[in-house]
């Protein structure tokens, strides 16, 4: 018998917790945070206390209370609504799709005997972001401090990770993973072979970005295996709109060379295929395009890993050395990471921006927006809005507050132009009519009642929240 029970991601965004056994076989998919529910109880100041242990993240429901799945010296702390104790772990993997949050987000809560199977560029991107974010309750992916972390005995239990392609077993379970195309380098889907037969993990996805090859040799492979049943993402399965990476490209490099002054691109971080379009328009504008440390922090880490990831040697790329701390640029200001990317000859400080704006592409967003009042824009600049829509009240609340900014600043011209990192309903549908499963579990998605009449040969079997459901 098979038995799959969707721990986060039923009927929300993003949170995708799910647990897959067979038999005495017990896997993971994903453990990403749900931020729809976090947004309903923590904001940037009232945050789960490291202190309580898992406490404030069972008792709001944040994460699950399932017995097994969660580190042993968090559940020594214990309170209100944390599960006993355990010997075995509840699963013996899990199997990660990709490095956003709202998939691997909250991994670092699981029991450190369950492994996180991942590719090797996943595993950068979180090392990456431990390393920006440094220790921090919510960011302890790769090791974490044991708890209560006393000041004299603060050492480090490493996670393990088993860097995947291809074709490997875990937890018992031949598996095969397939690199997707999505807003996010290192993406897969997995192929996980059950009793009942093959299930498909879609993960993150879309058909339309500068990688879609990739999705479609996906495609081609699951529907040559067989899927019994599909796990599918459907985030935008309201939406037909065919926006492409391409497009954005279009859009962009027409008002870029329009543009005599500095050209502000705000997109979101980490993705790498947003930011090769801008590098592509820098170069065919003669621009040079400036990024972020932890930007760069990024591409240093991921260049050996994946050759489409851009090279700071080669290209026409510039890294912003922040003021920070002593507001010196001292060596003692930084981080022994930023040290790293800084100590190279494309470090350039605001001041030395400035004299040479007009001929910049600045990757910058919300949270640089004070680096990017050092550099200064004026009315000659163009500022591009290359991300969704804002979802929640904060988002909206930074966009005006960017915008504020932006008037300071004397920059007019504004130009919105994204494409987004999952598939719209037509590519979707495409996807389930290929491979003809026998079954679909809508996750990831708010409308996951709108599958079943897009889908008429495939019973749609809507998940409920850690209700098991059974083959
Ligand atoms: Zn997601
Ligand atoms: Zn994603």
């Amino acid at each position: 018998m098979v038995r799959l029970t969707v721990l986060g991601g039923a009927g929300e965004i993003g949170g995708n917790k799910i647990l897959v056994e067979d038999g005495d076989r017990r896997i993971l998919l994903d453990f990403g945070i749900s931020f729809a529910r976090r947004g309903q109880f923590f904001e940037e100041y009232v945050a789960p206390r490291a202190a309580a242990g898992l406490a404030d993240l069972l008792v709001t429901g944040v994460l699950p209370a399932v017995p097994g799945l969660y580190r042993q010296d968090l559940l020594a702390i214990g309170g209100p609504g944390v599960p006993a104790p355990h010997t075995e772990p509840a699963a013996e993997a899990l199997l990660l799709s990709h490095a956003h949050l709202d998939h691997a987000g909250h991994l670092g809560f699981l029991d450190a005997r369950i492994p996180t199977y991942c590719s090797a560029v996943s595993h950068g991107v979180l090392s990456v972001l431990q390393g920006v974010r440094g220790r921090a309750f919510e960011s302890e992916f790769l090791d974490f401090l044991e708890r209560p972390a006393f000041r004299d005995l603060r050492a480090t239990v490493s996670r393990r990770f088993e860097l995947v392609e291809g074709e490997f077993t875990a937890g018992g379970f031949s598996c095969r993973a397939l690199p997707v195309d999505h807003s996010i380098p290192g993406s897969l889907a997995f192929l996980v072979r059950t009793s009942r037969g093959n299930v498909l993990y879609t993960g993150d996805l879309r058909f339309h970005g500068p990688d879609a090859a990739d999705s479609e040799a996906m495609l081609d492979a699951a529907r040559r295996e067989g899927v019994w049943l599909l796990l599918a993402e459907g985030t935008r399965l309201d939406v037909l709109d065919p926006r492409t990476e391409d497009d954005v490209y279009r859009e962009c490099i027409g008002a870029v060379a329009e543009t005599t002054g500095p050209v502000i691109a705000d997109f979101a971080p980490r993705d790498v295929a947003r930011m090769r379009t801008f590098l592509r328009i820098a170069r065919e504008t003669d621009r040079m395009l400036v990024v972020t440390t932890p930007d760069a922090y990024l591409l240093e880490t991921l260049r050996d890993l994946d050759p489409r990831v851009p090279d700071l040697r080669r290209e026409p790329i510039l890294v912003l050395k922040e003021r920070k701390q002593t507001g010196t640029y001292s060596d003692r200001d930084y981080q022994r990471w930023e040290r790293r990317v800084l100590a190279r000859p494309w470090a350039r400080t605001a001041d030395e921006l400035r004299p040479m704006r007009d001929r910049c592409l600045l990757a910058l967003g919300f949270w640089d927006v004070q680096h990017l009042a050092d550099i200064g824009a004026g009315e000659d600049a163009l500022y591009i809005r290359s991300a969704s829509e804002a979802y929640t009240e904060e988002q909206a609340a930074d966009e005006r507050r960017m915008r504020n900014w932006l008037e300071l600043l004397g920059v007019r011209r504004h130009l919105h132009s994204h494409a987004s990192g999952h598939a719209p309903q037509p590519d979707l549908v495409r996807m389930v009519r290929t491979l003809r499963p026998e079954v679909l579990v809508p996750v990831h998605t708010e409308r996951p009642d709108l599958w079943r009449p897009l889908v008429q040969d495939t019973t749609v079997v809507e998940p409920r929240t850690g209700v098991p459901l059974e083959w």
